[in-house]
């Protein structure tokens, strides 16, 4: 194939993410929250292959991960990617989109966000748009707050939704088991959960900063790479409202902590429990402890990059 010719597919790998802080604010009067969160990208992939085609549609769904209630029409956030980009570009043709997914479904771990990622930079590439990451970026905040995080990669605070992004330092790596868990959460299920505890626990747990900040500890923690350091500093205020939710993943919280773990979070609004271990050794048997008492546990570390072309 010559230069000159368009590539028959790309093919576009984009991460999954953990919350390793996230401070939810005071409800605001349009009934959401401003929020603060610290975004490590790890290594489960979601992976788009954007082929040439005259309509826009879904090809395959396929993965390592139950691929329950992944939509297959215009639902799709990565279609929804695909035509979005083609809209505002004036891109007149269609793309066939592949995806083979690693992220756990529903798990709050953003792996509908990763994907949409995925087709902006897959679509981008395939279509010769040639947009700039900062015309990315606009596009992808408005597909879904979860979306330009994908894109970025590595370690990130988000503030506003969690779209207003600044690349955070980081060293090293850190290694985490993923309790994955079957039955979904919803997240606006979650919020308003929380909602409902602020209200009546308002005067013992306050209703939320104003304006929420992910605290100087957790940003020491990222840039020395320290796990024991980070483990101290996990916070996440969807946490409580989860486990209200579904108290069945209390067991498994306190199954990891107390099987080798430095500390276990709930990942966003769940049902996805992120460990973080001392090691990759110590990850691995506490994978195995995991998996022997019939809890579904990957392993995975981070900080990865974001979105890129592969293959
Ligand atoms: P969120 O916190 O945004 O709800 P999540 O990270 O918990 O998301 P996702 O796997 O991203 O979980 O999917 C959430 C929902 O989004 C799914 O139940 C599904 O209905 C819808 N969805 C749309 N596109 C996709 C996609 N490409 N992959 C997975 N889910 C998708």
């Amino acid at each position: 194939m010559s230069l000159a010719e368009p590539f028959p597919s790309v093919r576009v790998r984009a991460p999954g993410k953990i919350n390793v802080y996230l401070e939810v604010g005071r409800l605001m009067p349009d009934g959401y929250h401003d929020l603060a969160t610290a975004f490590q990208a790890v290594s489960l992939y979601e992976d788009v292959t954007a082929t040439h085609d005259d309509d826009f549609v879904i090809g395959s769904i396929t993965g390592t991960v139950p691929l329950i209630g992944v939509p297959k029409d215009d639902r799709n956030l990565a279609l929804a990617a695909a035509k979005l980009l083609a809209a505002e570009t004036g891109y007149h043709g269609g793309v066939r989109l592949d995806i083979a997914k690693d992220v756990p479904v529903s798990g709050g771990m953003g792996g509908g966000s990763a994907d949409a990622a995925a087709a902006l930079v897959a679509c981008d590439a395939l279509w010769g748009t040639g947009l700039t990451s900062g015309d990315l970026h606009a596009l992808a905040a408005r597909l879904g707050a979860d979306v330009p995080f994908a894109l970025l990669g590595g370690t990130a605070v988000g503030t506003g939704r969690g779209d207003n992004l600044n690349p955070a330092l980081a060293h090293g790596r850190f290694d985490w088991v993923l309790a994955a868990n079957p039955v979904g959460v919803s997240t606006p299920e979650a919020y308003a959960m929380l909602d409902r505890h602020r209200e009546e626990h308002g005067a013992e747990i306050g209703h939320g900063r104003d304006v929420p900040g992910v605290e100087a500890d957790v940003l020491h923690a990222l840039r020395q790479g320290d796990a024991r350091m980070l483990a101290a500093a996990l916070s996440n205020d969807l946490q409580a409202a989860t486990l209200r939710l579904r108290p069945d993943l209390s067991e498994v919280l306190e199954l990891g902590e107390s099987s080798g773990a430095l500390a276990g979070i709930v990942s966003g609004s769940g049902p996805t429990l992120a460990f973080l271990c001392e090691s990759a050794e110590a990850a691995a048997e506490l994978q195995q402890t995991l998996v022997t008492s019939g809890t579904d546990a990957l392993l995975a570390h981070g900080p990865v990059p974001g979105a890129r072309i592969v293959g």
